[in-house]
């Protein structure tokens, strides 16, 4: 768990990496699998970001609060560092290459994950509607690698990971 609440510190190590994302290496072999399936039914799935430092979140964040022109706006949808799951290697922005933003959600790509991600034991992290729960606004994009216990969520599920873990 890492979150707003469970934050990690910047020397917070990963276990196993693997490029290009950076992802540990249960991750990146699930999100190959997941990729293949989808493409065999059609739907591309691009990755638009794996694995972020602590440094790295800070500049982005760092950015979006100039771009923005507000700070709150700018934390709905950006973690602080150590905050970040991206920083954990089990975390993917995921999308179709074309649609960006809460748009993923009616895309072929975005529809397809948030059916079929948990076969493959990713869920969605910050669902609609529970931002007061997740800290995050809906991101349809965001999916992050829990393995086996993603069955326990599956298809279109709406359940936060703290929900699951009784931590909300
Ligand atoms: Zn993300």
């Amino acid at each position: 768990m890492v979150s707003k609440k469970h934050p990690i510190n910047a020397g917070y190590r990963r276990s196993s990496v693997t490029s290009p994302y950076g992802l540990t290496r249960e991750t990146q072999r699930a999100l190959t699998r997941m990729i293949a399936a989808a493409r065999a039914k059609g739907v591309r799935i691009v990755v638009r970001s794996g694995y972020r430092s602590y440094a790295q979140q800070k500049q982005i964040l760092a950015s979006k609060i100039r771009e923005y022109g507000s700070e709150s706006l700018a934390r709905r949808y950006n973690a602080a560092p150590g905050r970040s799951e991206h920083q954990t290697g089990l975390a993917v922005d995921l999308w179709d290459g074309v649609t960006w933003g809460v748009g993923v959600r009616n895309t072929k790509t975005g529809k397809w994950l948030w059916a079929n991600a948990w076969r493959y034991g990713f869920i969605l992290r910050y669902p609609n509607g529970k931002e007061k729960i997740t800290g995050y606004a809906f991101e349809p994009w965001h999916y992050r690698y829990i393995g086996a216990r993603a069955k326990d969520f599956g298809a279109n599920s709406n359940q936060t990971l703290e929900e699951y873990l009784g931590l909300a």
